[in-house]
């Protein structure tokens, strides 16, 4: 699955179609991307990299430099170290994957604009760790006049320009194995497709298609093909999105399936293809006879084509500025463990 240098990346590559081009980065930037001289950003332009612009001033796709980058096989590009880095949790040993952890939460949007329209209402997901055996202490909403959207909690929703969201969050890690053979079935047969996770412009994200016709997965896209599998098997399943504890700019996308004993497991498409693509990380995280839910999951309420963040200003979604933090929270010395 990995490519032996850039060159034969861009062989490999799944491009931004001209339709959801951004074209938002210049040369300079995409060789500090690519950790690439200039002769070698010329050589992958005459090898079929997509940009716009003049000889010599070109502009690429920031999602394309980020995916040939991550599947180049240097090593040495930014995306590759990023994510080495990020993903460096997936070495550790199964109970340290299982152990209780208390992470402190805070979520925040504002309106993008410089003056918000008239009639702005901002909607936040509120973290739901109990949905896996967790639990949620001190939630303020800011400002306090915020409430619940009416949903049984799973939002909180305000008419004004910015809302914020805070808890300390409780996750523990579940592991179970998978019973119903057509649950095993499907996901080792997701496992043998050797999809790639890649970057997709925001229309593509929950686009299925793309699985089977391009072999490329979002985790929404991934989450809700495998869902789409359960429900044809009669598996009863429903896609999850939420965060992970680490990984703070990603709003993660899972699978939750009634199994035949009646336990609800989670299934995590996208944990598998990662863990490939890391060194020595824990087995279990790509074993498709197990149903693993990390400690470092954080659910919402909320499935695959809902949102954890929006504003609305003058009657219209608009462009929102959403700030996520989820740090380890601080030790209380008069607790036990
Ligand atoms: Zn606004």
């Amino acid at each position: 699955m990995t490519a032996t240098g850039l060159g034969d990346g861009v062989d490999t590559l799944f491009a931004v179609p001209p339709e959801h081009r951004l074209d938002d980065v210049d040369r300079a930037s995409a060789k500090q991307i690519l950790a690439c001289d200039d002769r070698t950003l010329s050589m992958l332009l005459d090898r079929g990299l997509p940009a716009s612009g003049a000889p010599g001033a070109e502009h690429f796709d920031s999602r394309d430099l980020f995916n040939l980058a991550l599947y180049s096989g240097t090593g040495t590009t930014v995306p590759e170290q990023a994510f080495a880095y990020s993903l460096r949790w997936m070495r550790s040993s199964t109970e340290e994957l299982l152990a209780p952890r208390a992470s402190r939460f805070e979520l925040r949007v504002a309106c993008a604009a410089g003056t918000c329209g008239p009639r702005p209402t901002s909607v936040l997901a509120v973290p739901r760790p109990e949905r896996s055996g967790g639990a949620v202490d001190d939630l303020t909403i800011d400002p306090a006049d915020g409430g619940p959207d009416g949903d049984g909690g799973d939002t909180v929703v305000r008419a004004a320009p910015g809302l914020a969201v805070a808890a300390t969050v409780h996750t523990r890690g579940e592991q179970a194995q998978l019973r119903s053979p057509e649950l095993r079935a499907i996901t080792a047969e997701f496992a043998a497709m050797n999809l790639r996770w890649v970057k997709l412009p925001e229309a593509m994200q929950e686009d299925v298609e793309l699985i089977t016709t391009r072999g490329v997965a979002s985790c929404a896209s991934a989450s809700r093909y495998l869902a789409q599998l359960c429900d044809r098997a009669g598996v009863p399943a429903v896609t999850r999105i939420g965060w992970v504890v680490g990984m703070l700019d990603l709003v993660h996308a899972w699978v939750e399936v009634e199994d035949d004993d009646g336990a609800t497991k989670v299934i995590d498409p996208i944990f598998a293809l990662f863990s490939a693509t890391v060194p020595g990380t824990n087995p279990l995280l790509r074993d498709p006879a197990v149903a693993l839910c990390t400690n470092r999951l954080v659910p919402t309420g909320l499935s695959v084509g809902r949102t954890v963040a929006e504003h609305r200003c003058a009657g219209e979604p608009t462009a929102a500025r959403v700030t996520t933090k989820i740090l380890p929270a601080p030790k209380r010395p008069q607790e036990t463990p």
